[in-house]
C-alpha cells in the first residue's frame, strides 16, 4: 500500500516544480499540497495527516560533520534540506536565528551509557518551544503576503499553550486561541497561556484535553467558522512542528564522544509528535538502534506494541499531565513512517508504561543517585530507558527531558521535600493576573464564543 501511495504522489509531483517539497494526506495519497498549504491547513479536509511526499536524505558525510555543530547550525542545515525550494538561504538563516536562541544540552548521568537531552531551555521551559517557534517563524514569513488575519486554534494539555502563546505573541497578522482543560494544568502552565494578552486568547474548557482537541478538530470542519476566519492550527498534528523536533535528535549525537555505542532514545510520549519526529530523523539517516515509547497509564501505544491492537481510550489524569492522551493524534503518522508494518514498528519501537507511584519513586531516585532533578515526564522517559537497558546492555541511552521541573513545581517540591529552583522567566509569571474565557466542553459553546470575538 505504502509503495503505491508514494508512487502516485510522485506522479503528481511531476506537475509541480521538482525542487519544492510537497505533502500528501495519509487518507488520500492523491491529495498533494505545497509547503504553505500544509503549514496553514494543518490537517487535510479528509481528516488524515500530512506526510512529506519524499523525506530528504542527509548529504554524504553529514553525520561525520555533526560533532561541534550547535543546535542552530544543525537546524540551519536540515531546514535547508526541507525548504530550499520555498525559502532563500537568508530566510532560513533568519528563521533559525529567531526561533532558536537556545541550545538542547546533553547531560551525562552515567558515562557512555545514560544521558538526558534537556529540551527545556527555551522561553516556555518545555520542548514544545522548538516546534512552536519554528512554525511561528515560518507562518510570519508567509503570512506577510496575505490580506486576511490568520487565526490559530490550539488545544493544550499544558505545555503547548505556553510555547505557542510565547512563540506567536505580537506576531503581526496572526491571532491565537488556546483551549486548555480546566484544573488539569499546573499553576505556572496556566499563567503562561492566560497572562500575555494582546493577540493571545485563552479558553478554559470544562473537560479533558481530548475534549479540547476534539473542539479544535470540529472547528476546522465547520463551514461558518471557516468563512469567518482563516483558521489554522499549532497542534502537533502540524507537520511543521514535527520537522524541527527532529533537529535535536541530531544535536544529541553531535554531543556524544565519537566512539559511542549504538544510540537508544527514550521519549516520554502523549500525542506522539516528539517520538514521530525522532523516527523522521531516523528516516533521514540518523543512526538509532531503537526508540522507547515511554508513557504513563495512558498506555494505548505500549498496549498496541505488545498486542497488535490499537484501542483508543478516555484519557486518565496522571502526575505527568502533558502525556494524558487517550487517542494520540500522531499515531497513524508514526505507523506510516515505519511503513504501516507491525513487524517494522515493533522492531524499531519498544513501549513501556509507568504508574504515578513509579514516577514518584524515580524522581526521588534520580535526585539521590545522580543529583538530578527531573520533571514527572522526564522521569517517565528515564524509567523507559532503564526498562530497555535492563535487557539490552550494549548501547548508549538518551532520555529526552521534555520540561523543566519548576513547571511542575508544587508536585515535584512535595515529592523531593525541597524547593525546586525556579528560573526567573517563570517566577515573574506568578503574580500576573489570569485572563481566560470559561466554556463548557461543547462545540456550540466554543463556536459561539469564538464568533463573538470575530
Ligand atoms: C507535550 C509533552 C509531552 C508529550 O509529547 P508528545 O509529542 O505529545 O508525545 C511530554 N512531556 C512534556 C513535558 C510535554 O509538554
Amino acid at each position: 500500500m505504502v509503495c503505491c501511495n508514494r508512487l502516485f504522489a510522485r506522479n503528481l509531483r511531476a506537475l509541480l516544480p521538482d525542487y519544492a517539497m510537497t505533502f500528501y494526506s495519509t487518507n488520500d495519497a492523491t491529495n498533494v499540497v505545497s509547503v504553505q498549504e500544509a503549514l496553514f491547513n494543518s490537517m487535510p479536509q479528509d481528516r488524515g495527516l500530512y506526510m512529506p511526499s519524499a523525506i530528504p536524505a542527509l548529504p554524504a558525510g553529514y553525520l561525520n560533520s555533526l560533532p561541534g555543530k550547535s543546535f542552530a547550525d544543525i537546524a540551519y542545515d536540515l531546514t535547508k534540506l526541507w525548504l530550499t525550494g520555498d525559502l532563500t538561504d537568508a530566510q532560513v538563516a533568519q528563521l533559525v536565528e529567531q526561533a532558536f536562541p537556545f541550545d538542547t544540552p546533553l547531560v551525562e548521568l552515567e558515562a557512555g551509557r545514560k544521558y538526558v537531552l534537556e529540551l527545556f531551555h527555551g522561553p516556555s521551559l518545555a520542548f514544545k518551544d522548538v516546534g512552536a517557534r519554528f512554525m511561528a517563524g515560518l507562518m510570519s514569513i508567509f503570512s506577510a503576503s496575505y490580506d486576511k488575519e490568520v487565526h490559530i486554534l490550539v488545544a493544550t494539555s499544558g505545555d503547548t499553550g505556553g510555547a505557542v502563546a510565547m512563540g506567536f505573541h505580537n506576531v503581526p497578522g496572526v491571532r491565537v486561541s488556546i483551549l486548555y482543560p480546566k484544573g488539569r494544568v499546573s499553576l505556572l502552565q496556566e499563567k503562561q497561556l492566560t497572562t500575555l494578552g494582546g493577540n493571545v486568547q485563552a479558553f478554559e474548557v470544562d473537560g479533558s484535553f481530548d475534549d479540547c482537541q476534539a473542539l479544535v478538530k470540529t472547528a476546522f470542519l465547520d463551514q461558518e467558522l471557516n468563512q469567518t476566519f482563516a483558521l489554522s492550527s499549532a497542534n502537533s498534528i502540524n507537520i511543521f512542528r514535527l520537522i524541527p523536533q527532529s533537529f535535536y535528535y541530531f544535536r544529541a549525537l553531535a554531543q556524544l564522544a565519537p566512539n559511542h555505542k549504538p544510540v537508544v532514545f527514550s521519549t516520554p510520549s502523549g500525542n506522539f509528535g516528539n517520538l514521530s519526529a525522532g523516527v523522521l530523523g531516523w528516516r533521514m539517516g540518523l543512526p538509532v538502534e531503537a526508540f522507547v515509547a515511554a508513557t504513563n497509564l495512558n498506555k494505548v501505544v505500549p498496549d498496541y506494541l505488545s498486542s497488535g491492537t490499537y484501542e483508543p481510550m478516555a484519557s486518565l489524569a496522571t502526575l505527568s499531565n502533558a502525556m494524558d492522551v487517550g487517542n494520540p493524534s500522531n499515531f497513524s503518522r508514526l505507523k506510516r513512517l515505519l511503513g504501516d508494518d507491525y513487524a517494522s514498528i515493533t522492531d524499531r519501537i519498544k513501549g513501556y508504561y509507568f504508574t504515578d507511584d513509579q514516577t514518584i519513586d524515580e524522581i526521588k531516585r534520580l535526585r539521590d543517585v545522580y543529583n538530578y532533578v527531573a520533571c514527572p515526564h522526564t522521569a517517565v522517559g528515564l524509567l523507559g530507558l532503564e526498562s530497555y537497558q535492563h535487557f539490552a546492555v550494549d548501547n548508549c541511552g538518551i532520555a529526552l527531558a521534555t520540561a523543566h521541573p519548576a513547571k511542575f513545581s508544587p508536585a515535584v517540591d512535595e515529592i523531593l521535600g525541597q524547593a525546586v529552583d525556579v528560573p526567573e522567566r517563570l517566577a515573574i509569571l506568578a503574580n500576573r493576573t489570569k485572563q481566560a474565557i470559561a466554556i463548557p466542553g461543547t462545540f456550540e459553546a466554543f463556536k459561539e464564543s469564538l464568533l463573538q470575538t470575530a
